[in-house]
């Protein structure tokens, strides 16, 4: 058995480390706000090179399977985001793995990883997986280099610009940038989500709709007809915290959250379970996904024995735990819950949000409340301080705990990492420092991108 070892440290000697790559742009993090920054980026004009520590781009819009992304459209039916998130979005479409609904988008989350290949590479931004960031090398107040690890050993990647997209704010922390962190006790839980295949889906949906009482609150479209070939809507069942077999009276169970919900597309089941544990300690990461795979493998067993269509279900597929909130940097400007409920608005307005407040707190406790209209979200809110030449995009940005909820929307996180990309591709002309960028600069080259930095009257202030 391994034994701690409390404070026992040990020192390295001083090592010189190659230089292995080097780029205007450097993007740590391809997933949903890393790689729309690249691609943004290297449409800007930059030279752009993407770190990710996985083998795929997409991150959370492909690895826990999340199918939801959302919003492109406020409460009063404009649409606040576009440019490269939708374009992404589009692409989604038409290759036949998405539904485009005007509030409730919804994708097939494997196609993610394509469709952002695509468009990565037509880009012209290099990128590089199954590489982790691990440090910075910092001189003054500048970022001049990552520490990478990959199995080519340790290097250095240099550039002029850096974008954090690694959604735990990484590289702001090891540049020692400040930023704040929400107590475990009340943080959003992480998801163990597997995916089921084998499901004769037309049957569950048969069984789902005559057993309505055994299922939660949030039963989604199962009256809504079914297409029987190709894509269709997403189906979600939630099971009540106190549901389980009837057979052997055994609670359905993945992760801590006796609640899990299974998202039916096509002949595939999304199995979803939830646990409170903080996400930057690997020793709870690493019991939450031997936890949750246990649980998810009875769950199934459960789901094959009781549940008409599901006797030849198998899992196929899980990927890493489902991360929604660790690090948010302080900012230049700090967003607050009032922010987001007044609708606010900021000079240096660089994308729009209006994703409703999507709390999964301690156990089975879910809130949701839609917000009213949409608000800015200000550059400065994705610079962190004290760090001239790097921009956070995606979940840390600069925010409290209770507007994170909505800002660390997918579609949200896809339209901050469009403007950290325009922006670090005009400070790499300025040696990387991104608070010399003319803000109209920035937000015209949004604008030529198809980003809405207003609606109406509003929208000719950008142009
Ligand atoms: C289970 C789950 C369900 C969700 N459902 C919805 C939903 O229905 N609708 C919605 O709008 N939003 C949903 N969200 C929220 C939303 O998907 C995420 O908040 C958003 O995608 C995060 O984007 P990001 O770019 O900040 O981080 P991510 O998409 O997580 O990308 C971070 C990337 O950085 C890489 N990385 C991290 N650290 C390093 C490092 N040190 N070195 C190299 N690479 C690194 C990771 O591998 C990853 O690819 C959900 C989130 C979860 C977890």
């Amino acid at each position: 058995m391994a034994h701690e070892c409390g404070q026992k440290t040990i020192n390295l000697p001083a090592t010189t480390l190659p230089v292995t790559a080097d780029a205007d742009v450097v993007v740590v993090g391809g997933g949903t706000s890393g790689f729309i920054a690249a691609v943004a980026a290297a449409r800007t004009g930059a030279s752009v090179l993407l770190v990710e520590k996985a083998g795929y781009l997409g991150g959370c819009t492909t690895a826990p399977y999340n199918t939801g992304l959302s919003q492109f459209f406020d409460s009063d039916g404009n649409q606040i985001i576009r440019g490269l998130p939708w374009e992404f979005m589009t692409r989604m479409e038409a290759d036949g793995n998405a539904f485009l609904v005007e509030r409730r988008n919804e994708i097939w989350p494997v196609w993610t990883r394509k469709v952002a290949l695509d468009m990565m590479e037509e880009a012209g931004a290099e990128f590089l997986f199954h590489t982790w960031t691990s440090g910075v090398v910092r001189d003054g107040d500048a970022v001049r280099g990552i520490i990478v690890h990959n199995k080519g050993g340790t290097g250095v990647i240099l550039g002029k610009c850096f974008v954090d997209a690694t959604g735990d704010a990484d590289i702001a922390a090891f540049a020692g940038a400040p930023f704040d962190m929400t107590e475990v006790e009340n943080l959003q839980q992480v998801s163990c989500d597997y995916i089921a295949c084998g499901v004769d889906h037309l049957r569950v949906l048969e069984w789902a709709r005559a057993n309505k009482d055994r299922l939660g609150l949030h039963v989604n479209n199962i009256d809504e007809p079914v297409k029987a070939s190709g894509a269709q809507r997403m189906l979600s069942i939630v099971f009540p915290p106190n549901a389980s077999d009837p057979a052997t009276g055994e609670k359905y169970h993945v992760g801590v959250m006796p609640q899990v919900k299974l998202c039916i597309h096509r002949d595939a089941v999304r199995i979803q379970g939830n646990s409170d544990i903080n996400p930057l300690d690997p020793k709870a990461l690493t019991r939450a996904e031997a936890d949750g795979l246990r649980g998810a493998l009875k769950h199934l067993q459960n789901l094959r024995d009781t549940i008409p269509g599901f006797e030849d279900a198998y899992i196929v597929a899980q990927s890493h735990l489902g991360v929604r909130e660790t690090r948010r940097i302080i900012g230049d400007c700090v967003l607050t819950i009032d922010d987001l409920r007044g609708n606010a608005r900021f000079d240096d307005v660089v994308a729009l949000n209006c994703r409703g407040l999507d709390y999964h707190l301690k156990g089975t406790v879910f809130k949701y409340e839609g917000l009213k209209g949409h608000h800015d979200v200000p550059l400065r809110a994705l610079l962190p301080r004290n760090v001239e030449n790097l921009i956070v995009a995606g979940r840390s940005i600069a925010c409290d705990h209770l507007s994170q909820a909505s800002l660390r929307g997918a579609a949200t996180c896809l339209a901050t990492g469009h403007a950290a990309g325009v922006a670090a591709a005009l400070a790499a002309e300025k040696e990387g420092t991104v608070r010399e960028v003319n803000i109209r600069e920035i937000q015209k080259t949004l604008v030529r991108q198809d980003a809405v930095l207003g609606v109406g009257e509003r929208a000719r202030l950008f142009e």
